[in-house]
């Protein structure tokens, strides 16, 4: 700044002299006024320069000014890159934000102080049945239309969350969302979207399991405490009384029953999967099964009724890797629902065979009632079934083939069930090879 000054008062002094010697009156000061002007000039023309490379914004190419100009260039040169810099920093970490906003399982809108959309991720858009792009600055309750979306949203409380239906939603398929509006910032607000489909299915099934045990367990109990007052308020002969105490008994074993079975299924959901290293002699559990099913049949066999014919064949020395317990719970179940739910006179046979994959299977075969297609994909369902009074009177709980699903896919294995109205039926399990242990042959 000094030698700028220095350098104008020399020329001043330059262009006075050379004024006067022109002309000496008034030629000093027109030298002096004309070195001013120029100057002024020539600062106005840099000046200009400098405000065109400005309003391009183009900071690489600077225009060379020099001098004093020059040094300002510089400065600003390096104040606006600095700038640019941290501008491009905060937009990388804006864009990394949304992205992970972006890869979030749950929906996240952002909405205006005037519940316009600013900003959604592709959850959200799908939750909600929206365009991320096309929809934005749109009022969200103009695209969600459910009147208990709009009650939430125009209410002041929102500190629970709602659940509505999903825009996926189907007759065939119910998608339930669970929607919160959370303030942020100057009246903005933050809507949260999340997919609990699973949860409410898994809320309604534990409802409908309740509610099913309780039925099953206070239908014998009705027809108990019917007996113990009938008991109680007539004076019955010791005949009656026995026929009386045996029905109470049926009952008691009803209960019973439904009890073990409940246990068992609670047991297979929460213990450690079955070893694969306890070999089970497929033999010794088809023995214990064989004469539990005989007994059965005996006993479901009134005078003069034909009996059913039970064939069982098992191969020698094979062995399943597994629990015992679970495996002759799900092998009896089978058998036991064959002798069951077939007709005196009719056959039932239960064999093993080798598949060529090394895999295992165990099938039972009847010839009894048979089973509609339509009820097969649900016969596995805790409480299903076909035909509820004829379960009830074979002593049947509804949970056995459930039981037989859950072990079987704990060994790595599966249930298959064929059967036709009328034909009978055929239930079979598929042990994988990892869990067969082969007769070795000498
Ligand atoms: P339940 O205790 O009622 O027998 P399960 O889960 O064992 O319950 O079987 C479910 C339903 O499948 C039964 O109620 C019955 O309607 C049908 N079912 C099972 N096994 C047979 C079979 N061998 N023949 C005909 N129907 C069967």
């Amino acid at each position: 700044m000094f030698a700028r000054t220095l350098g104008l008062l020399f020329w001043m002094a330059v262009a006075a002299i050379a004024g006067y010697w022109l002309n000496p009156s008034a030629g000093p000061l027109l030298g002096a006024f004309a070195v001013c002007l120029l100057t002024v000039l020539k600062d106005l023309w840099k000046g200009q320069k400098i405000a065109n490379w400005l309003r391009h914004n183009n900071v690489q190419d600077p225009p060379d000014l020099g001098g004093i100009w020059g040094d300002l260039i510089n400065r600003m040169r390096r104040i606006l890159s600095e700038q640019r810099k941290q501008t491009q920093h905060e937009q990388q970490r804006l864009q990394d934000f949304l992205s992970a906003i972006q890869a979030s399982p749950n929906g996240v809108v952002l909405l205006d102080p005037e519940g316009r959309i600013e900003w959604c991720n592709q959850t959200a858009a799908q939750h909600l049945g929206m365009d991320a792009k096309r929809d934005l600055m749109q009022h969200v309750v103009h695209l969600v239309r459910d009147p208990v979306f709009n009650k939430y949203i125009s209410s002041d409380d929102h500190e629970a969350e709602v659940v509505i239906d999903g825009r996926s939603s189907s007759l065939q398929k119910t998608v339930k969302l669970s929607v919160q509006l959370h303030s942020y910032g100057e009246n903005r607000q933050l809507l949260l979207t999340r997919d609990v489909t699973a949860v409410s299915h898994a809320d309604a099934m534990r409802r409908d399991f309740v509610a099913n045990v309780s039925h099953e367990i206070r239908t014998p109990l009705t027809v108990m405490s019917g007996f113990i007052e009938t008991l109680q308020s007539l004076n019955l002969d010791s005949i009656e009384k026995e026929r009386y105490l045996s029905l109470m008994s049926v009952q008691a074993e009803r209960m019973e029953d439904l009890v073990n079975d409940l246990l068992i299924l609670s047991q297979l959901e929460g213990s450690a999967l079955p070893s694969n290293s306890d070999p089970i002699s497929i033999e010794g559990l088809m023995a214990g099964i064989e004469s539990e099913a005989r007994g059965l049949s005996d006993s479901q066999l009134f005078e003069g009724e034909a009996p059913q014919v039970l064939q069982f064949e098992t191969p020698q020395g094979v062995q399943i890797l597994g629990a015992s317990k679970e495996l002759h719970s799900a092998i009896s179940n089978l058998v036991n629902n064959a002798v069951r739910y077939t007709p005196s006179g009719g056959a039932i046979s239960a064999t093993w065979s080798y598949l060529a994959d090394q895999r295992m299977q165990f099938s039972v075969v009847d010839t009894g009632p048979g089973i509609a297609t339509e009820h097969l994909p649900r016969l596995t369902e805790r409480f299903y079934r076909v035909d509820r009074s004829r379960s009830r009177e074979s002593g049947g709980t509804g949970l056995g083939l459930a039981i037989v699903k859950h072990v079987m896919q704990r060994h790595g294995g599966e249930l298959k069930i064929e059967s036709e109205l009328g034909k009978g039926s055929r239930f079979t399990l598929i042990f994988p090879a990892s869990r067969v242990v082969l007769a070795t042959t000498d």
